[in-house]
């Protein structure tokens, strides 16, 4: 391996990064591994983060692990500094799966092995191997609860729906979306779901005009606030909401409590993703009927295993090579199953897993 140690690697800053993606083998302390996630905001990714570094440095790896505040540049920099160390892999959660084809060029010259973490990177031919949860089965998950909590294949309704989608930027956003609107779309085109704010997208190509923005919850927040003011007046109350994930529920939950809608039987149906912990609290407090949790634990076990198949010049386990097209190719990718989690599974799914303890779910 080039990479003799850390200290040598990071004086010598053109001595490049390691080989091995090259085929040789190489050994796990001479191997650095950069991991660059998005942000600390979102549990998730903190989660993420600290459990992928533990294996890895369990498997004496060298890592450096950075998050970037959601800001698109400071993950440049992030990633361009831990090519500049001689990172010999890097596994990157990007911000926007668009924005790194010139420092994945960096990367490629050093013969850096790159992984996509969670979210797929656009655009770019370096881009070696993905690894993420079934991210359409997520939105599908979403969308068949709704269907079966409002028994739409029994025909009942019309019920008013309001939907959301991810961040724009977000590679997965669409997918998610996708998922939850080819089980939806139907029913909306049948009448069953009516969607008073006339925000139902008329296609899965559409979702973005419904994005929301760097998935924040304040502006999941206002936007549902601004529906409920503007097209729920004459006493029309809103009976489901298809929210993508956890934080934008949990900004869709305030909007709701501050419109005065209290759990109980004529509480909304409102979906979410990433059993976050104040969204388990807000499932057990009745104010949200359901979260798709995707173990983050076994997306990290799987991404050390690559990292192992990698540096050991083994061939690497995927199970997806037809999905994940980036614009320039098809990504090879290992995909892990969600799970939904509702109020009653809360403790069978996420507490004998120990995702959880009983005692951060005050049980
Ligand atoms: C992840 C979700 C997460 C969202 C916001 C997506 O790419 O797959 O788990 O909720 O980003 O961070």
């Amino acid at each position: 391996l080039l990479v003799g140690s850390l200290a040598a690697c990071s004086q010598e800053r053109d001595s490049g990064g390691g080989d091995a993606g090259g085929g040789e083998t190489a050994a796990a302390e001479d191997t650095l591994v950069g991991i660059a996630m998005p942000t600390k905001s979102l549990e998730r990714w903190n989660r993420d983060g600290t459990h992928l570094e533990e294996l890895l440095q369990g498997a004496e790896y060298e890592t450096t692990l950075q998050y970037a505040d959601n800001k698109v540049d400071q993950q440049l920099t992030q990633i361009e500094n831990m090519i500049n160390q001689g990172a010999d892999v890097l596994v990157i959660a990007p911000i926007d799966g668009t924005t790194l084809g010139p420092v994945l060029d960096q990367a490629a010259e050093q013969d850096i092995t790159v992984i996509a973490y969670d979210r797929l990177i656009n655009d770019s031919e370096h881009v070696d191997y993905y690894a993420t949860f079934d991210n359409y089965e997520v939105g599908k998950m979403q969308g068949e609860f709704i269907a079966e909590q409002l028994d739409l294949e029994g025909g009942a309704g019309p019920f008013n729906l309001e939907p959301f989608a991810g961040s724009p930027d977000d590679n997965n956003a669409k997918f998610f979306f996708s998922g939850a609107w080819d089980v939806l779309k139907p029913y909306v085109d049948g009448g069953q779901l009516v969607v008073p704010s006339n925000k139902a997208p008329a296609s899965n190509d559409d979702w973005q005009s419904i994005g929301i923005q760097g998935w924040g919850s304040d502006a999941a927040q206002s936007e549902m606030e601004n529906r409920l003011n503007s097209f729920y007046g004459g006493g029309q109350q809103v009976d489901v909401i298809l929210s993508p994930n956890d934080s934008l529920a949990l900004g869709i939950a305030q909007a709701l409590a501050g419109n005065g809608y209290a759990p109980g039987d004529e509480y909304p149906v409102l979906t979410g993703q990433d059993a976050d912990l104040a969204n388990v609290q807000n499932m057990m407090a009745g104010k949200q009927s359901m979260t798709v949790w995707k173990d983050t634990r076994t997306l990290g076990d799987q991404v050390a295993t690559m990292v192992q198949q990698i540096v050991a010049g083994e061939e690497v386990e995927v199970n997806d090579e037809e999905t994940y097209d980036n614009g320039v190719k098809v990504v090879p990718t290992y995909l892990l199953p969600p799970e939904v989690v509702t109020p009653d599974t809360v403790e069978s799914a996420l507490v004998e897993s120990e995702f959880y303890t009983a005692d951060d779910l005050g049980l």
